[in-house]
C-alpha cells in the first residue's frame, strides 16, 4: 500500500456495528459529530462478560446506539470493566454512564482522571478566557477569539460527568482479560498518561490515539502547562512504541486497523521532524506560532481546525525553545527566533 501499511479489513463497522479482529477480541464502532465522524472502542471477552476499552463522547444521542450494542455486539452479556485509554471526550465520554449501567468498575491512568476532574470544575468564563489568553498570546486575533470567548468550557459539554471512583492503572501493569494478559504502556504527549495495550503474546496492540494511522496524533500545549514539553515526550513515546514486534497488529482509536507498526512510528517521528525543521528555517526572523501556521499546515484552516492547528503550533515552537534551539521573546505576543 502507498503508506506502507498492510489493512487486513479495508472496510471499518459502520457506526454502532462491530466486527471480530481476534478470537474474543472486538472491534465497535460509535459516531462522532465532528469532521472526525467516529471513534473505534473494543470489547475483550472476559470470564461471563466483557472488558470494554474506551467509551464514546457524552452525549446523550450515543446512549441508543450502546443500548442496541449491549444486544448485538455483547450478545446480552454485561461488561466487567471499563478501561479509558485517556481523559479525552470521545474516550471517556460514556465511561461514568457505562459503569452505573453494569456496576462495572472504571480503570484508567490517575494523572487522566485528574485532568478530567479539573476540567469538568472550570467555569465558562475561566475555561474561555484561558484557552484565548494563550491564543493571544501565541499571536492568534480576529473574528475567532471573539468566537473563543464565548466558547464556554466545551469539555463539560461533551463529558457530563465521571465515575466517582476509579482503579488507577500504572505503566507495566499487566491486566488479564479471559485467557488473554495486557500490558500497560503509559504514552505521553497526546494526554498525560495515555494508556496503551500490549498484548503479552505479542499479537495485538490497542493504542488508543498514541498512534493512528494516516491522520498524525494531535499534539498540543495546554493553558497553563509551559514547564511541560509535550513533543518531546511523544516522540519519546513513539520510540517506546518500537520496542513492540514489527508484527504486531494494531487497534487505533480511529482509521483502521493495521500491520505496520514501525514503519508507522518511523513515518509519525519523520513527519515531526520536517516540521520542527521547516520552524527553524522560517525563525530566521522572529515569528509567532500564527505566523508560522502556513509552514505547519498547507491546507485551508478554519474555525476550530484553527485552534487545533494552533495547538500544534505552540507546542511544536515550545519544543525547539526548550531544547535551545529558538529564542523566545520575554513580552507577548511571543515570537521565537534562532
Ligand atoms: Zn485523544
Amino acid at each position: 500500500m502507498s503508506d506502507g501499511l498492510y489493512y487486513p479489513w479495508p472496510e471499518a463497522p459502520v457506526p454502532g456495528g462491530w466486527r471480530e479482529v481476534a478470537p474474543g477480541v472486538r472491534w465497535l464502532r460509535l459516531p462522532l459529530p465532528f469532521a472526525l465522524d467516529h471513534i473505534n472502542v473494543w470489547l475483550l471477552a472476559d470470564e461471563d462478560g466483557w472488558t470494554l476499552v474506551d467509551t464514546g463522547i457524552g452525549y446523550t444521542k450515543i446512549q441508543p446506539v450502546w443500548q442496541t450494542l449491549f444486544e448485538t455486539a455483547l450478545e446480552g452479556r454485561p461488561l466487567r470493566r471499563i478501561l479509558v485509554t485517556h481523559y479525552h471526550p470521545d474516550h471517556v465520554g460514556q465511561a461514568a454512564w457505562l459503569s452505573e449501567h453494569f456496576g462495572a468498575p472504571v480503570w484508567m491512568a490517575e494523572e487522566e482522571y485528574a485532568l478530567a476532574s479539573r476540567l469538568l470544575s472550570v467555569s465558562d468564563e475561566e475555561s474561555s478566557a484561558r484557552m484565548a489568553d494563550m491564543m493571544v498570546s501565541h499571536g492568534l486575533n480576529g473574528d475567532l477569539l471573539e468566537g473563543l470567548r464565548r466558547h464556554g468550557n466545551g469539555y463539560r459539554r461533551m463529558v457530563k460527568r465521571l465515575p466517582e471512583t476509579v482503579h488507577f492503572l500504572r505503566d507495566d501493569d499487566v491486566i488479564t482479560v479471559g485467557d488473554r494478559q495486557w500490558r500497560v504502556i503509559i504514552g505521553r504527549g497526546h494526554a498525560p498518561e495515555h494508556i496503551c495495550l500490549a498484548s503479552e503474546s505479542g499479537d495485538l496492540l490497542i493504542s488508543g490515539d498514541q498512534v493512528l494511522p494516516r491522520i498524525s496524533t494531535n499534539i498540543s500545549m495546554r493553558p497553563g502547562e509551559e514547564s511541560i514539553d509535550p513533543l518531546g515526550l511523544y516522540l519519546a513515546s513513539l520510540e517506546r512504541l518500537s520496542a513492540l514486534p514489527a508484527s504486531i497488529r494494531v487497534l487505533p482509536s480511529h482509521g483502521l486497523v493495521f500491520d505496520g507498526l514501525h514503519h508507522r512510528l518511523d513515518a509519525l517521528a519523520a513527519h515531526h521532524r520536517v516540521h520542527l525543521q521547516h520552524l527553524l528555517d522560517a525563525c530566521d526572523k522572529p515569528q509567532t506560532a500564527a505566523d508560522v501556521l502556513p509552514v505547519l499546515f498547507k491546507r485551508e484552516l478554519d474555525g476550530h481546525s484553527i485552534l487545533f492547528a494552533m495547538g500544534e503550533s505552540i507546542a511544536h515552537l515550545h519544543h525547539l525553545h526548550l531544547q535551545g534551539k529558538l529564542r523566545r521573546s520575554e513580552t507577548e505576543p511571543y515570537r521565537y527566533a534562532r
